[in-house]
Order: structure tokens, then sequence, then C-alpha cells
């Protein structure tokens, strides 16, 4: 996967075929959306690009100003205000002779002869009731920033897919869910597909489990009725969706694994699985070296009921009958199972994984409020 350098953006970026609602990266004025382009793969920083303005040359001609070359501005802090349509934006190109300015969204416009035809595009898209006003609205989005015809995304369909550009119920193939307008369709394998799902992330870590969930095109039968392990309702095998690489029961719909509150918009295609930090090593088959303490810790099976003031390190509650750590050489003591929690823990708080930590690194549980081992962000 080929990354490329943004300017004013700290990270290298990648190519996608998705399309996304929302503002893009570079602050020009097109915040409708972005078919495709180049996003950031950054844990915590989200921000897509559209392939034009990641690409945006140092210097172009333009046909709306064609006596000089006009240059490319980068400026976020103060804005120019674009001489065609009046947005201000942060990217564009000037002319500093003529003081003329044109956003990248304008720049995309096709020069004034060909725009006699414009009505009659043929992707004009419907989005809601037909109004006249609306028509023309999306008209002039259509104009400047077209769907594509055709699209192809490797993750979700085998075969190139083409634009039905109007309204029509259908089931989306990639993720089950109804849709009622402007589907890609591949005609060969009556597959349709919501804008949204093109080019779904392929392999994911979502705060809801422990391990990769992998996108397949059709989940199948293996241990249906399938629950999905975000909203728990009932998964279709027919259609695509998430699977867990190590469970095989854990599966998720796609629409749920690619939630903001659920996935960290990170996809980890190509990266190497993150190492399990183990919580102790093995002194020998009674002792343990726990990362919590400094000294060895030894295991007891007799089952004793310690004195409800003793308790254990990690959890804060009472040694029952349960096998317990306790230390020679001072009063540390953990549960056994709590002396196994995971270094590492995914947990619906949060997009990022937490780490586990002792008290002494960190002070109270932000959900119960106890001074225990606490799990960090
Ligand atoms: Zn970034
Ligand atoms: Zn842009
Ligand atoms: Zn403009
Ligand atoms: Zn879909
Ligand atoms: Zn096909
Ligand atoms: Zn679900
Ligand atoms: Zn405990
Ligand atoms: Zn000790």
């Amino acid at each position: 996967m080929e990354e490329i350098e943004v300017p004013r953006h700290e990270h290298p970026v990648r190519p996608f075929t998705r399309f996304l609602c929302g503002c893009c990266g570079a602050h020009c004025t097109d915040h409708e959306r972005i078919y495709g382009g180049y996003r950031c793969n950054e844990p915590g920083c989200d921000k897509a690009f559209h392939k034009e303005c990641a690409e945006a040359l140092p210097e172009i001609i333009n046909s709306f100003h064609p006596e000089h070359p006009l240059k490319l501005i980068l400026d976020y802090s103060c804005p120019n205000a674009c001489s065609l349509c009046q947005h201000k934006f942060g990217i564009g190109y000037s002319c500093s002779l003529c003081d003329f300015h044109i956003d990248l969204k304008c720049v995309r416009i096709p020069p004034p002869t060909e725009n006699s035809c414009l009505h009659e595009h043929p992707l004009k898209l419907s989005h809601g009731e037909p109004s006249d006003s609306l028509e023309y609205d999306i008209c002039g989005d259509c104009k400047t920033n077209p769907p594509p015809v055709c699209v192809v995304s490797s993750t979700t369909h085998e075969h190139q897919l083409h634009l039905v550009p109007r309204r029509m119920d259908f089931t989306c193939n990639a993720c089950g869910t109804l849709g009622d307008r402007s589907p890609y369709f591949c005609l060969q394998c009556n597959f349709m597909i919501h804008r949204e799902c093109i080019d779904l992330p392929r392999v994911i870590n979502i705060n809801r489990h422990d391990h990769r969930i992998s996108y397949t095109r059709r989940l199948g039968h293996g241990e249906s009725p399938w629950k999905c392990g975000v909203c728990r309702k009932k998964v279709d095998g027919f259609y695509g969706a998430y699977a867990s690489s190590k469970v095989p029961s854990f599966v998720v719909h796609a629409r749920c694994a690619t939630r903001e509150d659920v996935w960290d918009n990170v996809e980890l295609e190509g990266m190497p699985e993150e190492e399990v930090i183990a919580p102790f090593e093995v002194v020998d088959d009674t002792t343990i070296r726990h990362f919590s303490h400094d000294h060895n810790l030894h295991i007891n099976k007799d089952g004793q009921i310690l004195h409800e003031n003793i308790v254990c390190e990690a959890c804060v509650f009472q040694i029952g009958s349960e096998y317990f750590y306790s230390c020679k050489n001072c009063d540390f003591i953990l549960h056994e199972k709590c002396a196994n929690l995971p270094r590492k823990k995914r947990h619906v708080c949060s997009n990022q994984p937490l780490t586990l930590e002792t008290v002494s690194r960190a002070a109270t549980c932000s959900l119960c409020d106890k001074q225990h081992f606490v799990i960090l962000e």
C-alpha cells in the first residue's frame, strides 16, 4: 500500500475507495462527501482527504483565470474567499497579481463551454423527496463532486461495480441491511451494495472483543444462528459480516463493527498482530514473578479463608477459599484469577485498548471510584 505525504498533515496517508460523509482534512470547501481518496490510519486521527486535495499540484492553469498560472495556497488560519463561490477555504489556488482565488471545489468545475449540458448530467441523484430546489442543489453538488460511475472495491466484491442512480429498495449484500436509493451493482452476480459499504475495512479491532476481526463477504452458516457481538441481534450468514480470528462464534454486523463508538478507525491489514504481554513470568511450578510486585509470589491452594482485613491487591476483595498468590517477604496477596488478568484489555468505555496498571501508577477506577489495580488508556 503506497502511502503519501499531505501538506500540513503530520502522518502519511494511504489510498482508499470507501465513501465517507464529512469534512476533508485539507480544509477545502467541499463539506459533502469523499468518494475515496486518502485516509490517515494513525490511531486517534481519522482524517480523510479528497484525492484532488491530497494530490493538489503546487501550480495549475485554470480556465476561470487562464491569464496567469495559479499557485497552491495552504492557509488554515487566515482563509481566502473563493472568487467564484465566495466560500472561505484553507486550501485552494491564488493568483497574486490579480487577487484571484479559487477553492478546490470550484477548480473541478468543467470549463464554462461544457457547463450548458450540466442539467442533463447522467448521474443526477435524488437524495430525498424530489423537489425543484433539491434537484437543483444536487445538480450543483454533482457538478463539482460527482459520485464515480464505476468503482472497484476488492474487500467487498471481486468485480467492478456500477452506480444505479435512482430510488429503489434493495438489500445490501455487503452488510445485509436495507437501502432505498442509488446502490452500486454487479450485473453478473446480482450484487448490490450501499455506497457507504464500498471498501469496508478488512481487518480491525473493536472495543467489544480482545482479538482482531476480519471482514468476510459471506459469513456462511457455520455456527449459526449467529448473534452480533455488538447489538446482540441476529446476523444473516448470507451477507457480509466480521468474524473473530480466534473465537469462531464471535461475529459482528458490518454496520455495527464500523460504528464510530466501536471501531477506532484503524485498518490493520498488513500490520503484525500485537504481542500479548503476559502478566507474570513463571519461576517454577508454584512460584511466579508478577509485573505488579518486586518479590516472587507463591501459590496457595489450601482453600483457607484469610482474615477479612487481608485483601487481594488487585481487586481489593477478601480471599475466600479461592487459590491465591502470596509474598514471603511482605504481605502482598493476589487472587490467582487476578494474577492472570491480561495486561491489555478492550472495553466499551473506550476505542483504544486499556492497559493494566498498579495503584502506584494510577489512582482510582473512573467507573467505581475504588482504589485498586486499574486499567488505563
Ligand atoms: Zn493523521
Ligand atoms: Zn478536500
Ligand atoms: Zn468556489
Ligand atoms: Zn451495506
Ligand atoms: Zn460480481
Ligand atoms: Zn449488530
Ligand atoms: Zn483479587
Ligand atoms: Zn513482597
